[in-house]
Order: C-alpha cells, then sequence, then structure tokens
C-alpha cells in the first residue's frame, strides 16, 4: 500500500505548484515582500492595488510552503480558546481578539466571492469532539462564554446525538461552531497569486533571500541572484523563516503538522462518518484534525502525531492508527497521499505584527493561517498604505522569545512526550 502513497499534498493534484518565470530581478522596488505564501500574496495585492511597485520573492515554488499544504480549515481559533484568553489577557482584549476573528471570516468569505476564487469554500461548520466526559464540559463551558459576549450561536452536541455529526463513538459529545467553514487550500492560493499577478506584482520563484540591510533611506534586500532597493520591506515566512532574519527566526517556533489523504471512500460510509461533512477536530493535546475531501469522496486527516519524524511514510502509520480509532470501520482502507510541512508558533500563542528597524514581520499564525495569515498580510500593506499602524488586536510589544531559543526546537520531543503523557491520562 505505501509504495503508491505520493509524499506530496493531496491538493496539488488539482492546483499543482509551478515554476516562474525567472526574468532578471529589478534593482528597486516600493515594496519587497519575502515568501510568497497567504501572508506575502495579501500584502502584495493591497499594495499593488493601491498603485505600489510590488516584489515578492519566494526562496521554493509560490506557495510551496504550508499555504498550499494546509488542511484548509478556516477557524481563525487560536489556542487560548475564548476562555482561555480572558484569563491570559481580560474579558475586553478577549473579546477584541475574537471579533477581529469574526471580521476576518467574513472578509474571507467576501474576498472568494469577489474575486471570484473557485476554492471550494463552503461554510459547513465545524464539529469539535470532546476525548473525556470533562471535556465536553469545558466546551460546554466555552460555548456559553462565547455565545454571551460574542453572540456566535455556539451549539452544544451531547453523546447520544453525535452520530448526526460524526459517525464515531470515540467522542463523549461535542460542540458545534457555526462560522467555521473550509476551501480547498492549494486553489485558493492560486486565485490569490493570479490576482496578485493581474494587479502588476512581479513574483520571482526561486529566489532566497540571504539578508536585509537597513540604511535609514530603506533597505537592500539581497538574494542569490541579485540585490534590490526597497523603500518598504515585509518578512512573510512564518513556520518557514530561516537565517535571513535571525530576529524573527529566534520568535517563530516551526512545529510540524502532517496529512493524509484516504483513498475514495463509499458514498454511504461518508454519509455514516460526516453526515453533514463538516469540518472536524477533537480535544486531544496531540489533537487531530479533518475533514471530508471538498468533492465529498475521501477524508483529508491531520494532526500533529508523528511530529518526531520527517518521513512522510512513518507520518502515515501515526495518522493511520489514529484515524482508524476515531471509525474503525475503515480498517483496512488504503491512503493516496502523506504530506507535511511547517506551522510557526509564537511562544504566547498569539498571531503578530511587528514592525521593526523599518522592517514589518507578520507571522506566528499557530495553525490557524488560512484565515490570519491573508488578514494579517493585508493589515501589513494598509501600514505601509497609510503610514500608521492598520487596527489589529495582533499589533506587538510582546513579540518575545526565550532564552537558548536560536529558531531549532530542541525542546519538541519533550513537549510531543509530555502531551502524549496528558492525553494518556486524560488531562
Ligand atoms: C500540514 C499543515 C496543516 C495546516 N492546517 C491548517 C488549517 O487547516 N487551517 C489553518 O487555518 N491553518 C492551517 N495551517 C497553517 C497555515 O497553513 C499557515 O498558517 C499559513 O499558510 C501561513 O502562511 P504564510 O504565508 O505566513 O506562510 P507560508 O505559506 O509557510 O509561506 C512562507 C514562505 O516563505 C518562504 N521563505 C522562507 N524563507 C525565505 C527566504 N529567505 N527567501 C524567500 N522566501 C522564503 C517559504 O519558502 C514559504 O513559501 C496548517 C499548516 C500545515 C503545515
Amino acid at each position: 500500500m505505501a509504495e503508491t502513497v505520493k509524499p506530496n499534498p493531496y491538493w496539488w493534484e488539482a492546483a499543482p505548484r509551478t515554476e516562474t518565470d525567472q526574468p532578471s530581478l529589478p534593482d528597486k522596488a516600493d515594496v519587497v515582500i519575502v515568501g510568497a505564501g497567504f501572508t506575502g500574496l495579501s500584502a502584495g495585492l493591497t499594495l499593488a492595488r493601491a498603485g505600489r511597485d510590488v516584489v515578492v520573492l519566494e526562496k521554493d515554488r509560490p506557495g510551496e510552503g504550508a499555504s498550499s499544504r494546509n488542511g484548509g480549515i478556516a477557524s481563525g481559533n487560536l489556542k487560548l480558546g475564548f476562555g482561555g484568553m480572558v484569563k491570559a489577557y481580560g474579558l475586553e482584549r478577549a473579546k477584541q481578539i475574537h471579533a477581529e476573528g469574526v471580521e476576518a471570516r467574513l472578509d474571507l468569505a467576501r474576498f472568494i466571492e469577489a474575486e471570484k476564487i473557485d476554492c471550494d469554500w463552503k461554510l459547513v461548520g465545524r464539529f469539535t469532539g470532546a476525548m473525556r466526559p470533562k471535556h465536553y464540559d469545558t466546551l460546554g463551558r466555552e460555548a456559553d462564554l462565547m455565545n454571551k459576549h460574542l453572540d456566535l450561536g455556539v451549539e452544544m452536541v451531547p453523546k447520544a446525538e453525535q452520530h448526526q455529526e460524526i459517525g464515531s463513538d470515540l467522542y463523549f459529545g461535542g460542540q458545534v461552531r457555526h462560522d467555521i467553514g473550509g476551501l480547498h487550500p492549494a486553489k485558493f492560493h492560486q486565485g490569490i497569486l493570479d490576482r496578485t499577478r493581474e494587479a502588476g506584482v512581479a513574483v520571482f520563484g526561486r529566489t532566497p533571500v540571504t539578508g536585509i540591510q537597513g540604511d535609514g533611506d530603506g533597505h537592500a534586500v539581497t538574494t542569490e541572484r541579485g540585490t534590490i532597493r526597497a523603500r518598504n520591506v515585509i518578512v512573510a515566512t512564518n513556520g518557514y523563516t530561516g537565517p535571513a532574519t535571525p530576529w524573527l527566526r529566534k520568535r517563530v517556533v516551526p512545529i510540524p503538522s502532517q496529512i493524509i489523504a484516504t483513498d475514495p471512500i463509499p458514498k454511504e460510509t461518508m454519509d455514516r462518518l460526516m453526515p453533514k461533512r463538516r469540518m472536524l477536530g477533537e480535544t486531544r493535546n496531540l489533537y487531530h484534525y479533518f475533514r471530508p475531501s471538498p468533492d465529498g469522496t475521501g477524508i483529508v486527516f491531520g494532526g500533529r502525531a508523528g511530529a518526531l519524524t520527517d518521513d512522510p511514510m512513518k507520518k502515515l502509520g501515526h495518522l493511520s492508527r489514529n484515524l482508524i480509532e476515531i471509525f474503525p470501520e475503515l480498517d483496512g482502507i488504503g491512503f493516496t497521499h502523506s504530506w507535511w510541512g511547517y506551522t510557526g508558533f509564537t511562544f504566547d500563542f498569539l498571531p503578530k505584527l511587528v514592525v521593526r528597524e523599518g522592517v514589518h514581520y507578520a507571522a506566528g499564525f499557530c495553525g490557524s493561517g488560512v484565515i490570519w495569515a491573508r488578514w494579517l498580510g493585508a493589515k501589513a500593506a494598509q501600514d505601509i498604505i497609510g503610514n500608521a499602524p492598520a487596527d489589529t488586536a495582533f499589533r506587538a510589544d510582546d513579540f518575545s522569545t526565550r532564552p537558548l531559543y536560536y529558531g531549532r526546537p530542541w525542546f519538541l520531543p519533550f513537549m510531543v512526550g509530555w502531551y502524549e503523557f496528558k492525553d494518556r491520562v486524560g488531562w
């Protein structure tokens, strides 16, 4: 079975990554953007439509980072949840962050419609399964709090009614959010790339940036293919941040996430396993996120399990065991693809938009970049267009690092072990 599994994203079948034309680099631009994922392209599109001359530099092929590899779940959820944020930052800041999430989700839907991007976007809602009875209570308290302060219409589904949401007996009921949807991430990326180019942005693939030097009058951006001078620079490298931007590298933690795609599943089985074709998640510490493929004929199943190996086939072993734990009737199913990529975490689990020494950094989407990367990329652009800070709750004076952290998460095995332990004892 494993010999036929492709080590590339399932999404690339419908929207393959392509090489860019490589004319010589210009000497200068108004704005240079490093990274051609959702963040970089969203910034580029916003700037070009405001009349700026923009160059995007990408070290691989555009979208080859996380933006065409992800699960396509448009939640904008952050690790702390609403209750956790109220505790950590107080009610007002928590409300501000969540209100921005509501706005960013609506804006995504508006953008896809206005730009006519064919990316299988559907506002199908998301069910989160409780791994323990006490997790169900926690999800219930969270739902009450969100309904009280954010009017989101969050619903709880008890275990007795769970099969209306998911054909699994593993969970102790769960929570439904109706404001969350799903899309095809590689088609979405391709759509933004097309619009960005049509707006006049020059996007260069296979052009790694090696350094950025400010000189009071702008910046010199050095690459392996030459140097470009620019008044403004936006760094949009998130989980793929490297040595060219050491300040950011010390602040973003690259955490691998991996996904598998199943062989086609008969419609009657899909109707039983995912009756509402919703996005799905769970409360495990080493959690899984999963969903039907956009055509509804198979399952795209991702998670943190298997994070300690780079081998997609070993990752497949971890994830497929967990898929069968959730859906025992899929025992023996085959898989078509197994792939992975880097998410970018911050130490306080909040995305950041920071300007330092005249360079904009938009990063740290903590596994929720379908909403936040596009949104904060546009905010970075608005800063530059308006020559003043655009309105966002993620503007950070506190983008901190930790002692002994230089960009390689040496603590990952300990973290994974700790989360495994917590999941075993039901914490
Ligand atoms: C497997 C997986 C599943 C995920 N699932 C979801 C999900 O379901 N929902 C969700 O909301 N989010 C999800 N995410 C997270 C989401 O994909 C990211 O947050 C988002 O794509 C980040 O976009 P970005 O543009 O900031 O970064 P990326 O798309 O990672 O792009 C950064 C780019 O910068 C380039 N780069 C780096 N260094 C340089 C350099 N020196 N010079 C030039 N270019 C450089 C890289 O090559 C890369 O292409 C997932 C991520 C992964 C990996």
